[in-house]
């Protein structure tokens, strides 16, 4: 959490220059510090954690499209009646709770909002009553900030275990994006993480539904003119699985129900949870779990293409794309005067904008050295080992860049 002082005086700031009710921003202070207990989502980028003013309180996130915003991350509660073995927010746990009502919450983001303070909301909660009231009270708050209040802006809408498809469809018509966290690859695994959580039924058909009704509705009756993009995430590291496992559902994931993105939370052990003697997983997998995700959704790549060693899990020594590459095309490389699209995204360094530069530059010239991709934009060091230029290699070969 940011320095209680600089939240209080933007408390005191907003409390005396809009008459605002100091307590629920309180409350709303303890579920936003909570919330970074959980992994974040929207906010795993560089570039997103630079530059903010209120770090702790105020994320910094990049938007499915591209832009980036001061986003407010919390819940409506931090209580849960589950007992998923990795959470802090598990039922039973020794921790404070704290919980705002749909119109409290709703009231206390636009004080922020108003204020300049923050621009898009990302609304979470824990289970209370069920999947179905818990839902029902995200989505008041989502139809008190969009028809009360009038906010326009950015809001992350989290899909509850077990919601019902009439939810699921109001919820996509109320935000610009809709999630909901698998956690674990498969049933077996969500066992081990969170055995009261049926997988099935509870958390990938609210994910078919999403699909469903973004394919059969073209237009929508909410007051949003297109369908919000979906993500889930996985805790990677708690329940034993492979990154075979993890990268397998989320090629499903991308290829048959249209997700947008899949987040990868590398496990950290919580204290008092079932799983707090696990070792932590090392950010090096997570990293590579984002890149051969990336292969899988924007370079063709299918899961047979990953190189995986005999556990299942991907080499955290080298790139998913430089492995397949040491691999396949070390003694076959492309010509890249000839080459088609998807042949020149598996060689590595080259990704799909240097693609399209690759092709345009070919309909009116040929490559003749490195020098040429550099003329377009492209640094060639992790093409060039792959690539022929008029039938030759680079005379000078280039420094593999891992
Ligand atoms: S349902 Fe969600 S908030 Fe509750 S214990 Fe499980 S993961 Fe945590």
């Amino acid at each position: 959490m940011q320095n209680p002082s600089v939240y209080s005086t933007i408390v005191l700031n907003i409390s005396l220059e809009t008459g605002f009710d100091m307590e629920p921003l309180e409350r709303l202070k303890t579920l936003t510090s909570q919330m970074e207990l959980e992994s974040a989502e929207d906010y795993h980028c560089p570039q997103a954690r630079r530059g903010n003013n209120y770090p702790g309180f105020v994320h910094n996130a990049v938007l499915p499209n591209g832009k980036t915003i001061a986003l407010l991350k919390t819940l409506l509660t931090s209580a849960c009646e589950r007992d998923c073995h990795y959470c802090p927010f598990r039922a039973g746990r020794n921790f404070r709770r704290a919980a705002l009502k749909p119109d409290e919450m709703a009231a206390s983001f636009m004080a922020f909002h108003r204020a300049g303070i923050v621009q898009g909301l990302f609304l979470s909660s824990g289970l209370v009553g069920g999947g179905l009231k818990t839902q029902d009270r995200l989505l008041d708050t989502a139809e008190i900030l969009r028809k009360k209040l009038g906010f326009s802006g950015y809001l992350h809408l989290k899909i509850m275990p077990g919601a019902e498809f009439d939810q699921v469809e109001r919820a996509m018509q109320l935000a610009d994006r809709v999630s909901l966290n698998l956690e674990a690859p498969n049933v077996e695994r969500l066992k081990i993480l969170a055995p009261h959580k049926v997988f099935e039924d509870e958390l990938l058909q609210p994910m078919k539904w999403i699909s469903e009704i973004r394919a059969n509705k073209n237009s929508l009756r909410g007051w949003k003119n297109s369908w919000p993009s979906s993500a889930t995430q996985f805790v990677v590291g708690g329940a034993g699985e492979s990154d075979a496992e993890i990268l397998s559902t989320t090629e499903y994931l991308y290829r048959v129900l249209g997700l947008k993105r899949a987040y990868y939370s590398p496990f950290k052990p919580v204290e008092d949870t079932p799983l707090e003697n696990m070792p932590a997983t090392m950010l090096q997998r997570e990293n590579r779990l984002y890149q051969a995700s990336f292969l899988l959704r924007d370079y063709g790549f299918i899961m047979e293409e990953l190189l995986f060693d005999d556990t299942g899990n991907l080499s955290q020594d080298q790139d998913p794309k430089l492995s397949w590459a040491m691999r396949f095309l070390s003694d076959n490389p492309v010509e890249i005067n000839e080459a088609d699209k998807p042949v020149l995204l598996h060689v590595p360094g080259i990704g799909p904008k240097g693609v399209q530069s690759i092709l345009e530059f070919r309909r009116t010239n040929r490559f003749k050295s490195p020098e040429d991709l550099r003329r377009i934009g492209i640094n060639p060091n992790r093409a060039t080992p792959f690539l022929l230029f008029n039938g030759k290699k680079a005379a000078q070969q280039l420094s593999f860049a891992l």
